[in-house]
Order: structure tokens, then C-alpha cells, then sequence
């Protein structure tokens, strides 16, 4: 079910739990600033989701609220794990969905990367 992003955010929700360690998560990567693992139900060969170290329901959160500290770290991250797994050449895909529109499931902002096949183009 699609999450309201203008909601205050819920320390509960699983990727807080993931980044507090009270559940397991097949980490990829993980720094000061963000945390990487295998999504539970990949929809392409690779499929990583990045997630900030900080308490943010969603990208429009983050963009409004983080540091430039933050945000810097955040957008390394990913572009690390993306060198890291060898998906620069021929390239991945990173999606951040927003709010109910978006079809943003979990309130804590995460960043889906995908690669590992041709991706085809962009679903509206
Ligand atoms: P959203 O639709 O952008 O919010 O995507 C949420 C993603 O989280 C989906 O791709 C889910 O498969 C994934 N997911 C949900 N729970 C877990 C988990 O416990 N571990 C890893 N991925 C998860």
C-alpha cells in the first residue's frame, strides 16, 4: 500500500529496524551515511536499495531536511556501490519512489538501483 509522504516519520518501519539491526538484510554496502542491501524481491539481476543512515520518509523529505553533508554522502554512496558492482558500463538504473503516487511502499527514503540486463525504457 502506497505511503502518504507527508506523514511524520515512523521509527517503526522496517528499514529503520534493518538499519537498527532488529532484522537482517543482505547488506551490500554500507558507510557514515547510507546503508546498502539486496531488495527482498528483485525485479532485475541486480537490484540494490540504498537507504540514508538518517530519519527521512522520503526523497522530498531528504531534499528539504538533510545537510549538504547528508546529501553528498548519500548520492557517493551510490554512485560507489554502482562502480563497486560493476554496473557503470553498461549502465543500471537509480528510482526513487515518492509518496502514493510514486507508489512508495516503506517510509524511510530508499533509493532502488537496478542493472544487470537491459532495462527498456520507463514506465509512466
Ligand atoms: P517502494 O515501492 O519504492 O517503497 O519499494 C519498497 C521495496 O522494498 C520493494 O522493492 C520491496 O521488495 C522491498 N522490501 C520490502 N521489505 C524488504 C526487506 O525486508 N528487505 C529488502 N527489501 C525489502
Amino acid at each position: 500500500m502506497p505511503i502518504d509522504a507527508t506523514l511524520a516519520y515512523d521509527d517503526q518501519n522496517i528499514f529503520a529496524k534493518i538499519l537498527r539491526g532488529e532484522i537482517p538484510c543482505n547488506k551490500v554496502y554500507e558507510d557514515e551515511w547510507a546503508l546498502a542491501f539486496h531488495d527482498i524481491a528483485p525485479q532485475a539481476p541486480v537490484h540494490v536499495l540504498v537507504v540514508p543512515k538518517g530519519a527521512y520518509v522520503s526523497w522530498d523529505d531528504f531534499a528539504a531536511k538533510a545537510s549538504a553533508e547528508e546529501i553528498a554522502g548519500f548520492v557517493r554512496a551510490i554512485g560507489h556501490i554502482a562502480r563497486e558492482n560493476g554496473l557503470v558500463e553498461p549502465g543500471y538504473r537509480v528510482l526513487a519512489n515518492v509518496g502514493a503516487h510514486g507508489g512508495q511502499e516503506v517510509p524511510h527514503l530508499h533509493v532502488h538501483l537496478f542493472g544487470g540486463r537491459p532495462l527498456g525504457p520507463m514506465i509512466a
